[in-house]
């Protein structure tokens, strides 16, 4: 058995995983990264440009997931594709939105070869490529030669819709990649269902490894709540700009539950962008997958289109509103950049940030932002008078539930991916104070690591 970690090594983002068995060779995700523009926004294939691949398995639809799809079919034309149907489906609304995936703010893709597979033609053609295969249901996936059988299992990954994580059996052993995962119900989707035995090796996610102290939702919810009211009571309206696949979902809900607590008043909400695309997914999957409340549809939460081409008269002007918007770092030229600009010159007015905000893009900018001093917003240099508040609503498993997850699965070797080094290692050193007896790998980006089952001291080697 081979692992060799092409992207999300160390870091998050271009995430893919290349495993061997036997001589049946496949790829977990096909992750493109969000900050770079040069050839590392896709996986490092160089380490195994000689395969022959079987299959490319996606554990769900982020872009640091799927972004890189194009390439790695092209590149790999013998793969093929599968994923759970939610997956298949919003990856669908991803990858058409794909010139999107080639930009970053204002500034293309600089990898000339990369631009024509992401065209509408090659796009249309890959999506009828994907198979479905739904959780807990295995299925097979043969070496080209046909010498090597590996069994293959989607299980609920909590963290969006379709998340999965996948399991991989056959007579060499065992493999459990865990994707992105959540073990705690979040508003909309609810937590993992993960396999409950012993597994060989163990990929995980480790994003929140290095969280000193677990964040509290309902700590997090209440502070949204006070921060809510307190700009309404003033007459203001709260801007929260969200990922269009995920966040918006669970804010959209979080807010339609207050209001009905009489936590926060019931005024308007506004949503926009895809995020009501991709609402219109999660309903027809209401009873699909790990759900808080099975048939509960976001459609029946009343809410208003946000007016695009009329940004500036919107009703949040005049009267209390909430307006979820993307793109969720604010990225400069998107509604909600151009809403934060009018925003921050009415001081009883309020944005929540309650998504990761990379340091290079505007909303980290905001984020640090000083109350009444001058800051660099993209191209503008704005002064922020409203208010703003930083929230923490994470669908990435905390450092807990990562151990909890690996003493599960006692397995020999577990692999730490997905995080910054900081996260990993955090992680391996709580397994160690833990008493865990496995091996601890932090793998280096396109290493290949061996493992055999036979041998008793089973030898990682480069
Ligand atoms: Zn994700
Ligand atoms: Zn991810």
């Amino acid at each position: 058995m081979e692992i060799a970690v092409l992207g999300g090594a160390e870091e998050i983002g271009a995430n893919a995983t290349f495993i061997k068995i036997g001589d049946c060779s496949l790829i977990i995700d096909a992750g493109s990264h969000p900050r770079n523009k040069d050839i590392t926004f896709a996986p490092n294939l160089h380490p195994i440009q000689e395969e022959i691949i079987s299959a490319i398995i996606l554990t769900h639809s982020h872009t640091d997931h799927i972004g890189a799809l194009p390439i790695l079919a092209h590149t790999f034309p013998t793969a093929k594709l599968y994923s759970t149907e939610p997956t298949r489906d919003i990856a669908e609304i991803m990858l058409r939105n794909s010139t999107k995936l080639l930009h970053f703010g204002n500034n293309p893709l600089q990898v000339e070869e990369y631009l024509d597979i992401y065209k509408k033609p090659f796009i249309e053609v890959l999506l009828q490529l994907i198979h479905t295969r739904r959780t807990k249901e295995p299925f097979s996936v043969q070496s080209v030669l046909n010498s090597t059988s590996v069994e293959a299992t989607f299980y609920d990954a909590g963290h969006i819709l379709g998340a999965a994580g996948v399991l991989l059996q056959s007579k060499q052993g065992s493999i459990f990649h865990t994707g992105d995962f959540l073990q705690e119900n979040q508003y909309v989707i609810g937590k993992a269902d993960f396999p409950n035995h012993h597994i060989d090796v163990l990929v995980t996610e480790c994003t929140n490894g290095a969280d000193k102290e677990p964040i509290s939702r309902n700590e997090q919810e209440l502070a949204l709540t006070n921060f809510i009211n307190t700009v309404t009571n003033d007459n203001g309206s709260v801007l929260i700009p969200t990922f269009s696949l995920g966040k918006m979902q669970e804010m959209l809900r979080l807010m339609n539950i207050l209001m009905n607590r009489n936590s926060i008043p019931t005024i308007p909400i506004i949503t926009g962008g895809m995020g009501r695309k991709v609402c219109e997914l999660y309903d027809r999957y209401c009873y699909t997958g790990s759900r808080v409340n099975p048939g509960f549809e976001l459609a029946d939460i009343e809410q208003e289109r946000l007016p695009t081409k009329e940004l500036l008269k919107g009703r949040y002007f005049k009267t209390p509103s909430i307006v979820l918007t993307t793109s969720g770092m604010l990225h400069s030229g998107t509604p909600s950049y151009k809403l934060a600009v009018e925003w921050m010159k009415r001081p009883n007015f309020g944005i929540a940030i309650v998504g990761y905000q990379d340091p290079t893009c505007e909303g980290f900018a905001l984020e640090q932002s000083v109350k009444g001093e001058e800051f660099k917003f993209g191209s503008y240099t704005a002064t922020r008078n409203c208010l703003l508040e930083r929230f923490r609503f994470s669908a990435h498993a905390t450092k807990e539930q990562i151990l909890s997850v690996v003493e599960q699965h006692s397995p020999n070797k577990v692999f730490l991916i997905h995080g910054e080094y900081e996260s990993c290692s955090e992680v391996a050193l709580s397994l160690v104070q833990r008493g865990f007896k496995g091996e601890i790998v932090i793998p280096t980006k396109g290493k290949r690591y061996q493992y055999s089952l036979t041998s008793e001291a089973s030898q990682f080697f480069q």
